[in-house]
């Protein structure tokens, strides 16, 4: 009874260790979408002011070619097409830099897309998880109060001097019962004195492992099962 709500609380660790494995990915999956997501912002900032300046440049162009119709002389016809050129340039120089900005943020902006994807997965896989967890602990719980009903009726008809025994071992060894069919402890497989041996299969007495402490019972041969028997 005891090696068998054991058995499904290791399963239940097992379960949550792959639980917890999936909430680390999405944590580091997190903190880089919040670092590509800033650059990303950054970057659309940075656009948004270079369109804003672009904007008030195409108004001053508009300026210049007044003021070159405008122009009576020479002097102001030249001071005005510089003026244009060099508002032109301006213009041109900002243009690149969005070209730029665009070229250097598209991979971020691709990585992003990509960790999304992947976040989603997690999520999904996790909630996924979680219910059948959620479902595993349910059953766990039920049949941990199942058998602790049965265990304590079973407790209560023990000896309290064994049942301490039988405690203290299962807590430093984790199984605290074992059987011998053949003169060995099926537990540590460390031969029996042969005196024991004789005594536990002549009467139904219920002795120590000399080596490993267990409880020990003799079980005949046909009654053992081939993957041992259970606590
Ligand atoms: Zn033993």
């Amino acid at each position: 009874m005891d090696a068998a709500v054991k058995a499904l609380e290791e399963q239940l660790a097992e379960e949550r260790g792959v639980l917890n494995s999936l909430k680390e990915s999405l944590k580091r999956l997190d903190e880089r979408l919040q670092i590509d997501r800033a650059t990303v912002g950054t970057a659309d900032k940075q656009r948004n002011d270079l369109h804003i300046d672009i904007r008030t440049m195409t108004q001053q162009v508009e300026h210049s070619r007044e003021k070159l119709n405008r122009s009576r002389t020479e002097r102001e016809t030249n001071a005005a097409q510089r003026e244009l050129e060099e508002l032109r340039k301006l213009i041109r120089d900002r243009e690149d830099e969005i070209t730029r900005l665009d070229t250097d943020t598209a991979s971020v902006r691709t990585a992003v897309e990509t960790t999304e994807a992947e976040h989603k997965r997690i999520v999904e896989e996790l909630a996924a998880k979680e219910g059948d967890i959620q479902a595993k602990v349910g059953k766990l719980e039920a049949d941990k109060s199942e058998r602790g009903g049965g265990r304590d009726a079973i407790v209560k008809r023990l000896p309290p001097v064994l049942y301490r025994r039988y405690e203290q071992l299962r807590g430093k060894r984790g199984t605290a019962i074992a059987q011998t069919s053949d003169g060995t402890c099926n537990k540590c497989n460390m031969a029996l004195p042969p005196q024991l041996y004789h005594r536990l299969r002549r009467e139904p007495l219920i002795e120590q492992c000399p080596s490993c402490n267990r409880i020990i019972y003799f079980a005949p041969p046909t009654e053992a099962t081939p993957t041992g028997p259970v606590d």
